[in-house]
């Protein structure tokens, strides 16, 4: 399936904000937003454009689409179940994406990013309750344990990622047992807890015109 090819740090500087796409550097002082958080074009930075609420509005969708990177069909659809359901729905859509299972194993820290961590589950490095699972979007549940296989466990990439994951902050809705290599989705995060930079009611304006 084709993916994004963009340099990952131009899209954060074209959505304004931090979208930790690119792991380890994200964290550092290399970080290209912390140094120039303007979008990308010689002039943007000088830019005044009036923009329309429709296009803020995109602008969001786009940001959380990027940030989780998926294609606007499966996003849609993501954000159809998340009306379906009760509660709110913007929450419930960032939700649904935190439940992926590539999102949490990045979560957990087995990747840097949540790019390789799509990568790793389609290569089917990874269990969920003892059953290999190798599909990216295959949703989370309470209490499911996200394991690495048995013959992945000397795997370079995923020890190095782990090591990183310091520079994290710690979730409370996850539990991470390093030595085992096994993760718990202990609880479903809060909009607290997701904690990104996103202003989800602007994706639900925009869905429901
Ligand atoms: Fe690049 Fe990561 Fe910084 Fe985004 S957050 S600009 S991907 S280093």
């Amino acid at each position: 399936m084709a993916r994004y090819t963009a340099a990952n740090c131009r899209l954060c500087r074209r959505e304004g904000a931090k979208l930790f796409l690119k792991g380890r550097r994200c964290f550092t002082d290399k970080c290209a937003f912390e140094k120039r958080d303007y979008a990308p074009g010689q002039r943007s930075r000088y830019a005044r454009r009036k923009v329309s609420n429709y296009g803020i509005q995109l602008r969001e969708k786009q940001k959380v689409r990027r940030a989780y990177g998926i294609f606007e069909r499966q996003f849609r659809g993501y954000y159809e179940k998340a009306a379906r359901a009760k509660g709110i729905t913007g929450e419930n859509l960032l939700l649904l994406l935190e439940r992926r299972l590539d999102n949490i194993v990045y979560r957990l820290g087995f990747a840097p990013s949540r790019k390789a961590a799509r990568q790793l589950v389609r290569h089917g490095h990874f269990m969920v309750n003892d059953r290999k699972v190798d599909i990216p979007s295959y949703q989370v549940n309470l209490g499911d344990v996200i394991q690495v296989q048995k013959n992945s466990r000397d795997f370079a990439a995923i020890h190095d990622s782990l090591k990183d994951a310091g520079r994290r902050p710690e979730l409370s809705w996850l539990r991470l047992d390093k030595v085992n290599l096994r993760g718990e989705l202990l609880q479903f995060p809060s909009r607290e807890d997701i904690g990104m930079p996103f202003e989800e009611q602007l994706i639900v304006a925009l869905y429901s015109k």
